[in-house]
């Protein structure tokens, strides 16, 4: 495979290519992922990427189920993919839950209308594809007999399959004569032994392939099902796909596609590819393992194997917003030329362009995925994730009754979170008492005068009449000036007694909140402690 040009297309042929690409129909995009397991951030932004592309063009963002390799098939994989995209606010306007006009949406489904057979048919009587007998045994001993050191793993191809079982090979009797004792077979696209097949990827620009290169892929299998190379082109075909944007690792499954466009439809017919770089992560491409590896996530949302029961962490879980999740992914690999780097969904959409997409693979810096998430929970207002936040502190024991009280402490310590799970640290001393206290901070200064003064501080709480942190403070200061301690040596402790630790908004905030009575049995118990 060699790929000519180094830049996208779109940049030959300058501004208004994208309204060219679009000028001919309706633009209809399509995600078509294959439910075999969690949802990675390189498939989510693919999701994003299409979706955006169809929302600013006016078009249709289709989800079409690929679940045609039942060895593959993963309990649950499909529910979980309609959560991740719920979670992250793209809605699809075709998909097998919400349905439309070129339905069914999954190719389970479409196989059991014989939608696939007739084109494979098709395809043999055309003379581009052939019936193959072979057993696996016979396979096996193929593979084995042509291994070399050249060539460690041998391909069915225009080099071999006339010494194979197909219909290539044997005589036309011989083929009537297996298909009548219902013989297993597979249908095999027959690659040109030496043609230069081309496209234009819209990221990418002229991607040329040698057809001898690539083995004559199975395109229906013997259960009957068709592959996904004949599938994916017949429906994107049937559900009149204008433009497919996919992982780069698709990108040698082209060909094969190409030519069946070729073959059943016509290449004026064919979407206008673009194959997305990949998305690294810190040792190269971003696998599922880096997650527990480096400590972040790599699935939108928690995924749990069903196999295995292995729990991978996804970033809803981890805490992120999703307007802050689908922010940082457009980012990887698009930028929109200016020094914006906050977009909401609607700016996305506007902003959007192919033409800005990179073709090197973008690096994914968690600390910079940190950054957005920060920004976002300032950006937005905390009754759109307050939400979020009280389903933590729930899970870890704490119910919370007032939302107006809630919204405020979260309001008070939001400026210290990065996630939303950092909450539950920031502002849990807010509704329990601290389970640990970092005496230590305060033991080394500690003495008998400042143990007096909370002493009579407390006498002097008891009798404040207004409980806000003004009234507190002034409280606070005067006695400390009446007793000569600098009110900033009584902070830290103050601080520690309530909170537990050196950290969280203003103390007397603190304290108003929490109230009187909560404020004084903390002093209390600290100074049985210090
Ligand atoms: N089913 C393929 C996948 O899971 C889709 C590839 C494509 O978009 O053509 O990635």
């Amino acid at each position: 495979m060699s790929v000519k040009a180094p830049f996208g297309t779109s940049r030959f042929f300058g501004k208004g290519f994208e309204q060219y690409l679009c000028s001919m129909s309706k633009v209809r995009v399509r995600f078509a992922p294959s439910p075999t397991g969690g949802l990675h951030l390189g498939g989510v932004r693919t999701v994003l990427y299409n979706y955006l592309f169809a929302k600013k063009h006016g078009g249709d963002f289709i989800v079409r189920i690929e679940d045609t390799d039942q060895t593959r098939f993963v309990e649950g994989a499909e529910q979980y993919i309609f959560d991740c995209l719920k979670w992250c606010g793209i809605e699809p306007d075709e998909s097998p839950l919400n349905g439309g006009n070129f339905g069914p949406y999954r190719q389970s489904e479409r196989k059991e209308q014989g939608i696939y057979n007739q084109y494979a048919e098709q395809l043999i009587k055309d003379g581009y594809a052939y019936y193959a007998f072979d057993t696996p045994e016979e396979l096996e001993k193929m593979r084995s007999e042509n291994k070399s050191e050249k060539n460690p793993s041998p391909q069915y191809d225009h080099t071999i399959r006339l010494k194979m079982k197909n219909s290539l090979s044997l005589l036309p009797n011989e083929v009537e004569q297996l298909l009548a004792a219902s013989t297993r077979y597979v249908v095999r696209i027959k690659m040109p032994e030496n043609e230069i097949i081309s496209f234009d990827d819209i990221i990418r620009g002229e991607i040329k392939n040698e057809t001898g290169l690539v083995d004559d892929k199975v395109l229906l299998k013997a259960d009957g099902m068709p592959t996904y190379h004949l599938a994916v082109v017949v429906d994107d075909y049937l559900m009149q796909i204008t433009h497919a944007f996919r992982g780069e690792e698709w990108l040698p499954s082209a060909p094969v596609h190409v030519l069946l466009w070729k073959y059943l439809f016509g290449l004026s017919k064919m979407p206008k590819w673009a194959h997305l770089p990949l998305i690294l992560g810190p040792s190269g491409k971003l696998s599922k393992r880096d997650g527990a590896k480096y400590g972040f996530p790599v699935f939108a949302m928690n995924w749990t194997d069903p196999k295995t029961n292995e729990l991978i962490e996804g970033f809803k879980e981890k805490g992120f917003l999703p307007e802050a999740f689908i922010n940082l992914l457009a980012l990887l690999g698009w930028n929109a030329g200016t020094e914006q780097e906050l977009f909401t969904k609607e700016e996305l959409i506007e902003n959007f362009s192919l033409e800005r997409v990179h073709s090197a693979g973008a690096k994914f810096d968690y600390e910079k995925a940190k950054w957005f998430n920060a920004e976002w929970i300032k950006k937005l207002a905390v009754g759109k994730w307050q939400w979020a936040v009280k389903e933590d502190f729930n899970s870890k024991g704490i119910t919370i009754n007032d939302n107006a009280k809630f919204e405020m402490i979260l309001n008070l310590v939001k400026e210290r979170c990065t996630l939303l799970t950092d909450f539950y640290v920031q502002a849990s001393f807010f509704y329990n008492a601290p389970e640990t206290l970092d005496a230590d901070a305060v033991k080394p200064k500690w003495s008998a005068d400042k143990n007096q003064f909370f002493v009579d501080w407390i006498v002097a709480l008891n009798g404040l009449k207004n409980w806000d942190a003004v009234s507190i403070e002034n409280s606070f200061k005067e006695l400390a000036i009446e007793k000569a301690i600098k009110p900033g040596e009584l902070q830290l402790p103050f601080r520690i007694m309530l909170v537990g630790g050196k950290f969280g908004p203003p103390v007397v905030d603190i304290a108003a909140i929490i109230g009187k009575k909560e404020t004084v049995n903390r002093i209390n118990y600290a100074l049985n402690l210090f």
